[in-house]
């Protein structure tokens, strides 16, 4: 497949929201390449995209295990891209939530707490104002809403990394499983080994009941009927990966 006006079609999408769902990038695959191989044609667009230092990377929810699809810059300063978009207070508001976020026991900020941080001192927001701006940025996906809570959302974690890093290195946590930098999930309560849900959830299909990989314990209450396996659906033959899930549950029941 040559690259052609499809795949540019495919980079304005995700140019113009920020993102794009696996799924919605799989239903705009079909139906502009008669296909359904995500992975090929973001890779032909990557190709293209490298002398210009950007690139289509692959990011889960750590909330849903949803994946999606972000364009992030490989050299310039992705934080100075991101203080461009928006005012000195909503930046400050969002400084705060993050700090929240990432200092919290859990990666999270209850909502009423969270609209109560507009009156800070450096914030001055009103709430009216900084309630429509929590929903605009839950939209755009800087954050996550679920249940009264905030989460951090995918494009935080992709874009603002680099930030997040060089502000609360000591403060974050690390997935066991995969090894990358996690904000939410579930502690061992033995050894306080943290695991991202949607890492638990593929490892619970070669390991059942789950111990932690690090201490043997066993992980109890944690709830993963919320999560995706989309990164298996994504990696593997759908079907095949459908049968062997649905095993597991009825081994389990
Ligand atoms: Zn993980
Ligand atoms: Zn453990």
């Amino acid at each position: 497949m040559v690259y052609n006006e499809q795949h540019k079609l495919i980079l304005q999408t995700i140019m113009h929201e920020g993102f794009l769902s696996e799924n919605k990038a799989k239903e705009l695959i079909i139906k502009l390449f008669n296909d359904n191989k995500v992975v090929s044609v973001i890779n032909q667009i990557n190709e293209k995209l490298q002398p210009l230092n950007m690139l289509i990377k692959k990011i889960q929810c750590e909330i849903t295990g949803q994946l999606y699809w972000i364009l992030i810059s490989t050299v310039l300063d992705e934080v100075t891209r991101f203080q461009t978009e928006f005012s000195k207070n909503q930046l400050a508001l969002l400084r705060i939530i993050f700090s929240e976020i990432i200092i919290s026991n859990n990666g999270c900020i209850q909502s009423t707490v969270c609209l109560n941080l507009c009156s800070s001192s450096d914030v001055k927001m009103s709430k009216a104002d900084a309630e429509d701006f929590l929903e605009d940025m839950v939209n755009r996906k800087w954050l996550i809403y679920k249940d009264g809570y905030y989460y951090m959302g995918i494009r935080s974690i992709t874009e603002l990394m680099p930030y997040f890093k060089a502000t609360y290195e000591s403060n974050l946590n690390t997935c066991y499983l995969c090894k990358q930098i996690l904000f939410h999930g579930k502690k061992c309560t033995n050894c306080e080994t943290f695991f991202h849900l949607y890492c638990l959830k593929k490892f619970i299909m070669v390991c059942d009941p789950m111990k932690c990989p690090n201490c043997n314990t066993v992980i109890s209450d944690v709830d993963l009927s919320g999560i995706q396996d989309d990164s298996i659906l994504a990696e593997e033959d759908t079907s095949k990966v459908k049968k062997s899930s649905r095993k597991v549950l009825r081994n389990k029941n």
